[in-house]
Order: structure tokens, then C-alpha cells, then sequence
């Protein structure tokens, strides 16, 4: 490969392009965003967890990423002085059904590597986390927090220091196939490379379409909420609390995450969006919303889950539901305690059957690669989603 062009200025995209330039000496790489800066999505609208791979399915590819990704992005963080905390995390069951729930979870993070796994209870719990109320709990010491725009930056640095050209303001609308390689367009300018690698998170889908990606799904996007801890109530919170998910989803529920700049937040839900990139509950795009309500699996999603969407629809829109759902696990909280937080939209692939589909999901052929999902824990494994992407062009992986 002589040239190449990245759509997608993500973690994903910065890290597959930085890996690249480390191991095809001499390529011609430009890496193209159409925001006026790196990582204005999901990569800084997310919770800011390193996660170690307990949730996922042993063999699957989500599970492998995890593992070796984490391990890689907190080398990279102390490589480059990143600001990260290896704080640990507990997943805390509060009602009898959840305990098998969590046993499973404990038996597939030993399964998935993890280690240092442990299972507290009640006693244990509240040593750690004084204000938590569950029967028992998982504790995951190998996770933690990180600074995520940070490692944005840092991944800049190293495409810039290598000869990669990044084209901010550069919004993919067209790809023509060429004898050897494509012509990549937007409103007002061209470039032309050999092979062509799609990391456009929420916009994945589209961009694989344009290059004749004949795939089925698509993304549908799930905005999630935060809320923040008001300060002097800040210590209600250690370190990460997460609550037993339900299997079914890819979500893990709305969590306690203390953020590696200060503060702690409390979220996300997870509700269908009617805008691909609007953060606010009100937010609104007529060809996405048109996009989304059209497709057929949205709604064989929506028979198979009503209850659900029900619930997550009035909890969006009620702070006393929220709340509700936080006191579960720290049961002291009170809805004066929170004040609004951020938000962030899931890049989530759906089949047309319905099915969110859990693993991340990667195509190509021979001209290029395209990351069709990549939700989280993506930020965690985005240098180890690189390597894949690597190991998939024949190339041998790297560490920068
Ligand atoms: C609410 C929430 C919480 C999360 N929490 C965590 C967590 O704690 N830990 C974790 O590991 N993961 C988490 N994730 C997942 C993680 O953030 C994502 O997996 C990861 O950021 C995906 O990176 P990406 O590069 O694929 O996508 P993005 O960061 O969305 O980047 C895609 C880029 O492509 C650009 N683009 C799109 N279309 C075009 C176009 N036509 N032309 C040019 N550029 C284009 C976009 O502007 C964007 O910059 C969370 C996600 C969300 C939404």
C-alpha cells in the first residue's frame, strides 16, 4: 500500500492512521474529519472508562479487544503522560435475581483473562464504597479513568510527527471507485488514494453505502443522558459503580463514574435519538430522524422490547425516574443532588431483523476496510481495534 485515506478523525480513526504510518514506512496517509477538530463525538462524549472485558462474550471480538486494549491505552497513557487512574470498579447486585446475573459476569471475565476478579460482600462492598447498598458485588481492579481527548491529542501528535496529513472541515459526500484505489469528495475539495479505511462512528453506515458496502444494518442512534454529583456531594461516590446489565442490551446500564479531571457522573440512559450527533433532548434532523423511523428493524426492535423503550423513553424524560434508578445503588442520592450533565450518541449497528448487534463488526474487501460497529467499549480498545485492522491487511501489528 502506497497511499491511503481515513475517513473519521475519531480514536478509531487516529488510532488505525498512527499505527499505519508506524508500520508502512513511506505511506502517503491523509486522514479526513469534517469537524473543525479531532474526537468531537463519541471519543470525548463518553464516560471516560478504561473497561478491562468482563461483559463480553469469551471468543468474541469485543472481549479480545478489551483485554489487550486496555493494556495498551494505559501504556500509551503513561507513555505520553496522559492523564489515567487504575481506581478499579465494582458491579453491584441489589436484588437476588441479579446474583446468578452476576455470576455469570464473574465467570466470563475469569474466562475473558481478567485478573484479580474478586467477589465482595455486603461488608466488603461498603468498605470499599460506604454509601452502596447491594447484596453482593464483582470487583474489577484492573479498570479505571482516563482522558480521553488527551489521548486524541497525543494520537495527533504521533500522525503529524510520522508525514500524515489531517484534513479538518473535510465532509465525506462522495467515493468513486478507481482503477487503483478511490476519489474521496467533499462539497469543495478532492483526494485520491489507493485504499480507503471507514472509522465515521455514527456515520459508518453511510459511508460504507457509498462505498458499495452492501452490509444491512445500520446505525441507530441511542443518545445517553448524564447527570453530574452536585460537588459536596461528590462523596457519595469512591470510584466507579455500575449495576448488574441486562444481557439482552449492549448498554451496562446508568453507572456512578468519577472522571479523571474531577467531579462524578451519574449515566447514561439510553434512549433512540432523532439526530446522529445531537446531544440535546430535544435535538432534531429531519433525513436522520426519517432514516431511523424507516427502518424495519427499529420496529421488530420495538415489538421485542417495548417495555423497555418504554421506560427508558419516561426515564429520559423524568429526573425523578433517573434519580430512581441511581438510588438503587447508592440509595442516598437525592434529585437535588444532581444538576445536568453531558451527553453522548451511540453508534449502535442494528440488523434489519432487530438484533443490536454486540460484537464489533468489521468488512473489507480489497480496497478497503470499514469499522461498521464500534461501540463501547471502542475508546478502551481503539489501539487494539488498530491492530486488527492491521492483522487484516496482512501488516504486523505495532505498539507506539
Ligand atoms: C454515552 C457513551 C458512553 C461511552 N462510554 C465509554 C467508556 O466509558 N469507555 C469506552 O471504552 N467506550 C465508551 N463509549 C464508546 C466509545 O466512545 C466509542 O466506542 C469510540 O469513541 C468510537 O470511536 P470512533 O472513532 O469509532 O467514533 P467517533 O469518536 O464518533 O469518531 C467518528 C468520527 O468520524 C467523523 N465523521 C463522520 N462522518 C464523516 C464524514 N462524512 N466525513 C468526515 N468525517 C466524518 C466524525 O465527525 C467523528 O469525528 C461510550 C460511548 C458513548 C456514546
Amino acid at each position: 500500500m502506497k497511499s491511503c485515506v481515513i475517513v473519521g478523525g475519531g480514536l478509531v480513526g487516529l488510532a488505525i492512521a498512527a499505527k499505519l504510518l508506524h508500520v508502512v514506512p513511506g505511506l502517503k496517509l491523509t486522514l479526513l474529519e469534517k469537524e473543525q477538530a479531532l474526537g468531537k463525538h463519541q471519543s470525548t462524549h463518553n464516560s471516560g472508562v478504561l473497561h478491562a472485558g468482563l461483559y463480553y462474550k469469551p471468543g468474541s471480538v469485543k472481549a479480545r479487544m478489551a483485554v489487550s486494549g486496555i493494556k495498551q491505552m494505559t501504556a500509551f497513557c503513561q507513555k505520553y503522560e496522559i492523564a489515567h487512574e487504575i481506581c478499579g470498579k465494582i458491579v453491584v447486585a441489589v436484588s437476588d435475581e441479579e446474583i446468578p446475573r452476576l455470576r455469570t459476569l464473574i465467570e466470563r471475565g475469569t474466562a475473558n483473562g481478567l485478573q484479580g476478579l474478586a467477589w465482595l460482600e455486603r461488608d466488603q462492598i461498603v468498605a470499599r464504597e460506604p454509601h452502596v447498598a447491594g447484596k453482593a458485588a464483582v470487583l474489577v481492579p484492573e479498570e479505571g479513568i482516563v482522558d480521553y481527548a488527551g489521548v486524541c491529542e497525543a494520537l495527533r501528535q504521533r500522525i503529524l510527527e510520522r508525514g500524515g496529513a489531517i484534513s479538518l472541515g473535510f465532509n465525506v459526500l462522495r467515493l468513486t471507485r478507481l482503477e487503483k484505489g478511490w476519489r474521496v469528495e467533499s462539497a469543495g475539495q478532492s483526494v485520491e488514494a489507493e485504499f480507503l479505511v471507514n472509522c465515521a462512528g455514527l456515520q459508518c453506515d453511510r459511508i460504507g453505502r457509498l462505498a458499495g458496502v452492501k452490509d444491512g444494518s445500520q446505525i441507530v442512534p441511542f443518545r445517553g443522558d448524564y447527570y453530574k454529583l452536585r460537588p459536596e456531594r461528590e462523596g457519595l461516590v469512591r470510584h466507579l459503580i455500575y449495576p448488574v446489565p441486562d444481557p439482552a442490551f449492549p448498554f451496562l446500564g446508568v453507572h456512578f463514574t468519577r472522571m479523571i479531571h474531577g467531579g462524578v457522573e451519574a449515566g447514561p440512559n439510553a434512549v433512540l435519538a432523532l439526530k446522529r450527533e445531537g446531544y440535546g433532548r430535544l435535538d432534531f434532523a429531519a433525513g436522520d430522524a426519517l432514516e431511523t423511523l424507516l427502518f424495519p428493524g427499529l420496529w421488530r426492535f420495538a415489538v421485542k422490547h417495548g417495555v423497555m423503550c418504554g421506560q427508558e423513553v419516561a426515564r429520559a424524560m423524568s429526573k425523578n425516574l433517573f434519580c430512581r434508578s441511581l438510588q438503587r445503588l447508592v440509595p442516598d442520592v437525592v434529585k437535588e443532588d444532581l444538576v445536568p450533565g453531558g451527553a453522548g450518541v451511540r453508534a449502535q449497528a442494528m440488523t434489519r431483523d432487530g438484533t443490536l448487534v454486540q460484537d464489533f463488526e468489521i468488512q473489507q474487501d480489497k480496497q478497503s476496510l470499514h469499522v461498521l460497529n464500534a461501540p463501547s467499549p471502542g475508546a478502551t480498545a481503539s489501539l487494539a481495534i488498530a491492530d486488527e485492522l492491521l492483522t487484516r491487511l496482512g501488516l504486523s501489528t505495532c505498539t507506539l
